[in-house]
């Protein structure tokens, strides 16, 4: 099976090593910031286990932690269910091997510490870089103009943002399944992020493929003259979302196909958010979602007047 657009991206930007220490601390910061988790079961002996489906991924983390601290993580080979293509690589590390600063992202007293790791431009991109490869994914641009990371707090979502704005990017922020997407839909952006983290293949490959795209586009451009309401669509997110909890306390939730299910879920986490937002987050086209969010109303109306017709005497 040939890799996924994505999925070259990363085998590639795995290979880069930075000549430097600073950024090389930098991007292993990002990749156990986003992909690692820290146990504290053991109190006599806290680890920390960092997963990845992508070998290369791995084999990078495992050469950062022996060229920076001489550290050898226990590297374990699982099987997914059958459902998943591919095996899972874990590596695990005693907290106590590691350096303090790594550990300081949620740690009051180390937070202006580890914050210092991106001060520098060059720390900057290493930790983008880390972060793409820890939880990040782009699109085939023969079929769509995406680039995400996914991250589990807003206090990551707010350093990753302000970082990308450094470099003059401008990514928005939905709530996704309890995680934060961070997601660029700009072409020229995407171009951007993918050149400053040293995807040089990747690049080309996608530059080639906007240019076809742009040309092809210029012959039946339309004049997009589209005027939102804003205040309109906020008060139409917010029903929505009340359908969708009533629909939720009459548990007919769980019995929609999963297309519904999954919209649902995500206008309850956004209900500020726009059709064309909540459509970019599900890969589906602005009138798609209009559709299914329709679907989801008709339904709680249905059972509102059914309730009520109950009730009556
Ligand atoms: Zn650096």
């Amino acid at each position: 099976m040939p890799f996924s657009f994505s999925t070259k991206t990363k085998n590639e930007l795995a290979r880069v090593l930075p000549g430097k220490h600073c950024c090389l601390t930098a991007e292993l910061a990002a990749l156990i910031g986003t992909a690692g988790r820290f146990n504290f079961d053991n109190p006599e002996d806290p680890i920390l286990l960092l997963q990845t489906e992508n070998a290369a991924v791995a084999r990078k983390v495992y050469r950062l932690f022996k060229a920076l601290y001489k550290i050898n993580p226990q590297l374990k080979v699982l099987r997914q269910n059958r459902l998943k293509k591919h095996a899972l690589y874990r590596l695990k590390v005693s907290v106590r091997e590691l350096p303090d600063i790594l550990r300081g992202e949620h740690d009051q007293v180390l937070q202006p510490a580890y914050r210092n790791l991106v001060r520098r431009r060059c720390c900057q991109k290493a930790f983008l870089r880390g972060t793409f490869l820890a939880t990040g994914s782009v699109s085939n641009p023969e079929k769509d103009y995406h680039l995400e990371l996914l991250v589990r707090d807003e206090l990551k979502a707010g350093l990753v943002c302000t970082i990308m704005e450094e470099f003059h990017l401008h990514p928005k922020v939905i709530k996704r399944k309890g995680e934060l997407m961070i997601y660029l839909k700009n072409s020229n952006e995407i171009g951007d992020f993918l050149r400053l983290t040293g995807a040089s293949r990747a690049i080309l490959d996608f530059e080639n493929t906007r240019v076809v795209r742009q040309v092809k586009n210029g012959v039946n451009r339309v004049v997009n003259c589209e005027t939102a309401n804003l205040n309109k669509s906020v008060d139409t997110g917010v029903r929505q979302a009340e359908d969708i909890i009533f629909l939720k306390q009459r548990l007919e939730l769980d019995k929609l196909p999963r297309a519904l299910r999954e919209t649902a879920a995500l206008r309850l986490e956004n209900p500020q958010a726009s059709l064309k937002e909540l459509g970019e987050a599900l890969d589906l086209s602005k009138s798609g979602v209009n559709h299914r969010l329709r679907r989801l109303a008709e339904l709680a109306e249905k059972l509102r007047e059914g309730s009520e017709r109950g009730a009556a005497p």
